[in-house]
Formats: structure tokens, C-alpha cells, sequence
């Protein structure tokens, strides 16, 4: 009873600061726009009764309807557990452990580095620069035993969409070297902005998806990989068997029905509607030093110094995601679009601090 369990996990797991959440964090609120979630929950029917039997590794009606919708064939996609897991495979199926890198270019999306630091894979950071595009002569110098090159567009947290001249800049220096990994979670908020018409013209392209975000579906767990079939075929054979519970993927095929699709559409204009409001009233506020334009359902307000604006209201059971520890935000944090109800309760939390 006595053996020190602790001293057996792996030395890098052990070491590990795991992706912070505030669910995780035990954050106990009324109002919560931290995570980038859809604010109402949609409704859809199962009917599935074969939970007896294991549900097909890859459903074809989702990849089908999944396919159609993003203008590309079926065998370019992969559908797995949300995009974090898709984040991990593309590691798995792609780098040496203790061998080969992964660049990111913080600030941004936490996931690419704690994911390859739990596969023993360098991380490597390449910030971007200060209007948060890529920083291409740097990205170019760190490029030994570089494998997988993650690039969010819009970035999660800043909100900007990345120049896609540069995006082609890294697809030119990665050509026959590293894949490149363009994660849309959010493209749906800037939809004419994908870059998903170019994987006919870029074989080591890479692009994530998700249903969590515009579709409203954070809860079901359900992402898309859209790549050449080479780089499909890798990912299916290090996926889990049965990824997809067939639960989840009866609702992900009613989601991308046409109905689904134009449901999907009207949450884009109403978060979009939404966020201009709010940002103009972010903007009146004396607290506020700068809220930047963003194209995902989030934005980033840096407030002024000594605010602790997220203290605060957190204490008053708003919950939001605190970005100060992120390289060049300091004072920011990211705030989800929720209704408008939540959306005035932050304007009036933040009059009254
Ligand atoms: N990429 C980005 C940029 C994200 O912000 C998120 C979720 N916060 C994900 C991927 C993961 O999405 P999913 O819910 O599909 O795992």
C-alpha cells in the first residue's frame, strides 16, 4: 500500500501542466463564457436502439454529409473525438517521440503543446509577432526536425484570421519536411476565409474542423481532419477502434443535414449580430484599454493594468478565460459571446468594478 504510485508515471507526465479549464478549476458560476461554447443547447432526437453493437469506426453518412459540406471528397476526411483529439493523432502518426518537434505560434490554442509534450514530442514555440500574423524568417529557422506545424486561423485567443500569402509562405518552406496544420475550429464565424479549397493543390495540408463551436454541439465530442487521403490513411490506423459513439454520431448526421447546415448558419449571424454590439459597449468602458476585432465567437479585451478584472468577476459567478500568462497579454482576457442577457451582465459586472 505503500508504493509511491507518483514515482511510476512517466517523467514527462509527471512534469506536465495540463490543459487548464475552469470546469476544471471547479469554477462555480452563473454565467459562463470561457470556453467558446454556442450559449443555447440545441435539440435533436435519437432513435439509435443498436447500442448492443459496436457503432462503424468511421460513419459513412457523416463523412459523407461532412465532406459535401466542406467541399471536399470523403476520403479526405476523418472524423474523431472533438479536434483535440485530431490535435494528438496527427502527433502519433507523425512524430519520433524524443526525436522530432511541433511548432506553434503562441499566443495561442493550448492544446498543440500539452498534447506534444504527453507524447514526448518538442514543443516549439514561434510567438507570432506583435499584430499576431507569423513570424516566417523565424518559423524557417526553427524548422530541424520539424514535423507538424500548427497554425490557427482564427486564432484562438486574438481572434484574427492569419494572412493566407503567409500560410502559403509556410506551406512552400514545409513542402516535403513537415505537414501543415490549419485548425478552422471556428472558420464558420468567417466562413469565405478557409483554406479548404487548397488540398487539391497542397499534399502535406492539413485542416481541423469541429462541430463544438458554430454547430453548438461542444457536449457531443465530434471533429473533422480534412487532409489528402496519404495522410488520412496514417491517422485511421493509430485512431482508437470505435471512436465515435453511435449516439453521437445519429446527432452529428442530423446536424449537417441541410436543415442542420441552416441552423448552423443562423447561430453564426446571431453570435456574429451579437458581437458587434458587445464590442461596441466593451469599448465605452473606462476599465477597457483595448478590445481587438475578432473573427471567432470569442473576443480578447486587454484591460487597464491592476484591473483584476478576472478576480473579480469570477467572485460574482462570471466566468470567463483569464490570458495573462500568454505571451504580449498581459491584463487580457477572452471573452465568449454568449446571449444577450450574459452579454449585458458583463457590460454591467464591469461598470460597476
Ligand atoms: N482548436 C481550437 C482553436 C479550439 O479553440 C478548440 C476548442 N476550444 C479546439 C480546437 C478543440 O475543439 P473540440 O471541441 O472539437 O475538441
Amino acid at each position: 500500500m505503500n508504493i509511491d504510485i507518483n514515482k511510476l508515471v512517466r517523467k514527462n507526465i509527471q512534469s506536465l501542466t495540463p490543459y487548464q479549464s475552469a470546469r476544471r478549476l471547479g469554477g462555480k458560476g452563473d454565467i459562463w463564457l470561457n470556453a467558446n461554447e454556442y450559449p443555447l443547447a440545441p435539440h435533436f432526437n435519437l432513435q439509435n436502439s443498436n447500442l448492443n453493437r459496436y457503432p462503424e469506426p468511421q460513419p459513412e453518412t457523416v463523412i459523407n454529409q461532412y465532406a459535401s459540406y466542406a467541399g471536399v471528397q470523403p476520403t479526405q476526411v476523418l472524423v474523431s473525438r472533438g479536434a483535440d483529439e485530431a490535435i494528438e493523432l496527427l502527433m502519433r502518426a507523425f512524430c519520433e517521440p524524443y526525436q522530432d518537434s511541433i511548432i506553434y505560434c503562441p499566443p495561442t490554442y493550448g492544446m498543440y503543446s500539452v498534447s506534444a509534450e504527453t507524447l514526448g514530442v518538442q514543443a516549439r514555440a514561434v510567438p507570432a509577432k506583435s499584430d499576431w500574423q507569423l513570424d516566417l524568417p523565424a518559423i524557417e529557422a526553427n524548422m530541424e526536425n520539424v514535423k507538424l506545424i500548427y497554425i490557427c486561423s482564427p486564432n484562438n485567443p486574438t481572434g484574427n484570421l492569419i494572412n493566407p500569402e503567409d500560410i502559403k509562405s509556410v506551406l512552400k518552406l514545409a513542402k516535403n519536411r513537415a505537414l501543415v496544420v490549419v485548425d478552422e475550429a471556428y472558420i464558420e464565424f468567417a466562413a469565405e476565409h478557409s483554406v479548404a479549397s487548397w488540398l487539391k493543390e497542397y499534399p502535406h495540408l492539413v485542416i481541423l474542423r469541429t462541430l463544438s463551436k458554430a454547430f453548438a454541439l461542444a457536449g457531443l465530442r465530434c471533429g473533422f481532419t480534412l487532409a489528402n487521403e496519404p495522410v488520412i490513411q496514417a491517422l485511421s490506423k493509430v485512431i482508437a477502434p470505435y471512436p465515435l459513439p453511435s449516439p453521437v454520431a445519429e446527432i452529428a448526421a442530423q446536424a449537417l443535414t441541410r436543415d442542420g447546415l441552416t441552423t448552423m448558419k443562423l447561430h453564426v449571424v446571431n453570435i456574429n449580430a451579437q458581437k458587434t454590439k458587445f464590442v461596441y459597449e466593451l469599448r465605452q468602458l473606462l476599465c477597457v484599454e483595448q478590445v481587438y476585432s475578432s473573427f471567432g465567437n470569442y473576443v480578447l479585451v486587454r484591460f487597464k493594468a491592476d484591473s483584476n478584472v478576472f478576480k473579480q468577476l469570477w467572485d460574482k459567478g462570471i466566468i470567463l478565460r483569464d490570458q495573462n500568462k500568454q505571451p504580449g497579454l498581459e491584463n487580457c482576457i477572452r471573452i465568449s459571446i454568449g446571449t444577450q442577457a450574459e452579454c449585458d451582465a458583463v457590460i454591467s459586472a464591469l461598470n460597476s468594478l
